[in-house]
């Protein structure tokens, strides 16, 4: 049963499951009739899992390794229909800030076609999840790491996410203007497309799906400030240098 997790469909208890049957139910029950062992169960493709062996290469991985992010396995089995075990693990060279890289979780593939047993909740969650991508109204989203290819990151920004990353991890997110729909991601992003592309204000807001353009204006300006208080530091001046 997977409420975050799973059960291998082959068990003989799962096998005798009526798929169409578990759907009807679901579809005319209130939630209050939910019980805590109703489940669906459903065909998807299941990637490797292993603590030895990378879930996308598929090599015998060598550390640093990473465990594959909730989002992503939540990600992957909505966009794709690939189902990641818990605990699975990959290279790190196919992620960037702990979550996979667009070209890797696009690589990753499922080593076998199977059915899993879904409890309602992970449904339920699956469907929200869901439910906020195609409501989002950012046109470009850059807190979504599959939305924009590398290419198009650096077309937009002038920088690869890798770089982008890196520059925010030297800023304390305390000091960048965020704020519920508004990740450091974005209002960085902001700034760097406005030094690249050179576009209004009010461009800018369309895209990236902020209210007006006095909001861009300010998200401009404070992270200008904190970047020149807390990044351009390591790169300029003599105290960037080493005796070395
Ligand atoms: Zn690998």
């Amino acid at each position: 049963m997977i409420d975050d997790e799973e059960s291998n469909g082959s068990n003989p208890s799962d096998s005798e499951m009526d798929c169409n049957d578990v759907y009807d139910n679901a579809s005319v029950t209130d939630k209050s009739s939910f019980s805590s062992k109703a489940s669906l169960k459903l065909p998807t493709g299941i990637s490797i899992s292993s603590k030895s062996q990378c879930c996308v290469c598929r090599i015998q991985m060598v550390p640093p390794t990473i465990t594959i992010k909730k989002e992503d396995r939540s990600n992957i089995f909505i966009r794709r229909n690939i189902f990641i075990p818990k605990g699975s693990r990959c290279c790190k060279i196919h992620t960037s800030n702990g979550y996979l890289l667009r070209e890797d979780f696009f690589k990753l593939t499922a080593y076998k076609d199977d059915y899993r047993i879904f409890n309602l909740n992970y449904i339920v969650n699956t469907m929200q999840k869901l439910r906020k991508m195609v409501n989002s109204n950012k046109n470009v989203d850059f807190d979504d790491p599959l939305s924009l290819s590398d290419i198009e990151y650096k077309n937009l920004t002038g920088f690869t996410r890798t770089q982008h990353d890196h520059v925010l991890s030297y800023i304390p997110a305390g000091a960048l203007k965020t704020s519920i729909n508004r990740s450091p991601h974005c209002v960085i992003t902001c700034l760097l497309m406005k030094l690249r592309l050179g576009v209004s204000n009010s461009v800018l807001a369309s895209m990236l799906g902020i209210d007006n353009k006095r909001k861009v204006t300010d998200i401009i300006h404070s992270t200008s400030a904190a970047l020149v208080k807390y990044f351009v530091p390591h790169y300029l001046g003599l105290a960037h240098i080493n005796r070395e």
